[in-house]
């Protein structure tokens, strides 16, 4: 990875390296210092970049891949966009299937990217040959030289980010840092860099951010899967209803919920307070930094880092549109959210 006052001989030289930049005015009501790592600032816009990246790479390290091979994936979120951008760049085939549920928006972005979409049916269990899931397994199976890089179970994904956001995070410090926190999807971003975080130092104390609706949390304080904590949400790439192996619970301290409604606000907030236009689950990482702020648990000398993982672009029909807002009820009224964006 290179710095950016280079000229890069392709967008992929850019992955990584991304910038820390403080937070001077979210959190300042409390002690401590405040940084977040700025994913948007890879070139496919998110922290899968990283992972995209890493994992091909990996596979032609061994050999698996060779020009013309075809990478699969079950998303539509980040990482398909990543891993289409790096299929480009490195001349293979990127096939994603996914819910039909994605937005044709998503859809016609990962397209332009010269990605192979095959939209699955939405409302079939995950074992239905006809799923998201079944359709890239079987994709697999019979496209010989294929990649699966699955996410949520691969380990690269977690050494994707030991190898690279980590190192970056204490380098940046120089090893200040004292909290990490972090939002857990496939829990690879946060599992990499608190492994390598607390390989250099035992006593910083990593958080992780889940939603309320994901089994996540409970899962960490128990270690048993309880079904009855699963509900609908609207956070995408933020908790899960099952238990990724992408994640490495030991590393990580505990888990905070956040709402969905309080995660929108502060979305919002930081584009207003901060000058960043990031994702929703930047907004959820920020909530759960504040709420762990009104606890008190932060004190003078402290040096807390957050990940945002993502851009704004990508949340401009939900987070970023007031309807929306309103139609979820999080304001109480259009005029709530007049107000709100008159009031700064
Ligand atoms: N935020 C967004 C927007 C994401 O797409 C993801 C990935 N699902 C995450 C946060 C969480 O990252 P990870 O999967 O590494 O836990």
């Amino acid at each position: 990875m290179k710095h950016r006052n280079q000229v890069f001989d392709n967008v992929l030289d850019l992955v990584g390296n991304t910038p820390l930049v403080k937070l001077n005015r979210i959190a300042s009501k409390f002690k401590g210092d405040f940084y977040a790592k700025v994913e948007s600032f890879n070139p496919g816009h998110s922290s899968k970049d990283r992972i995209a990246l890493y994992i091909i790479e990996e596979a032609e390290r061994k050999g698996i891949l060779s020009p013309g091979d075809t990478i699969i994936e079950t998303t539509s979120g980040n990482t398909g966009f990543s891993i289409a951008m790096v299929s480009i760049i490195k001349g293979y085939d990127c096939v994603l299937a996914v819910s039909s549920k994605s937005s044709p928006d998503k859809i016609d972005m990962l397209k332009t990217m010269g990605a192979k979409v095959y939209v699955c049916p939405a409302h079939v269990s995950a074992d239905d040959p006809r799923s998201y899931y079944e359709v890239a397994k079987r994709l697999h199976s019979e496209i010989k030289g294929s990649v699966y890089i699955n996410q949520y179970f691969n380990q690269l994904n977690i050494d994707a980010h030991y190898k690279s956001t980590g190192p970056e995070i204490w380098e940046q410090t120089k090893g200040k840092i004292t909290h990490l926190v972090a939002c857990s999807g496939t829990g690879g971003t946060i599992s990499g860099t608190a492994k390598y975080l607390k390989e250099q130092n035992p006593d910083i104390k990593v958080i992780g951010v889940d939603a309320f609706g994901s089994v996540i949390k409970k899962y960490h304080e128990t270690r048993e899967f309880d079904e009855k904590e699963i509900y609908p949400y609207r956070i995408e790439g933020l908790g899960k209803n099952l238990i990724p192996t992408a994640t490495d619970f030991d590393v990580i301290d505990e888990f905070v919920k956040v709402t969905d409604e309080d995660s929108a606000h502060t979305a919002r907030l930081i584009a207003k307070t901060e000058g960043m236009f990031v994702g929703y689950t930047s907004g959820a990482v920020t909530q759960a930094l504040l709420q762990l702020g009104d606890e008190g648990r932060f004190k003078k000398d402290d040096y807390v880092v957050v990940i945002y993982p993502d851009h704004g672009a990508r949340y401009m029909s939900k987070v970023y549109s007031d309807k929306w807002m309103n139609d979820q009820g999080f304001f109480d009224s259009i005029n709530e959210a007049a107000a709100e964006n008159i009031q700064y």
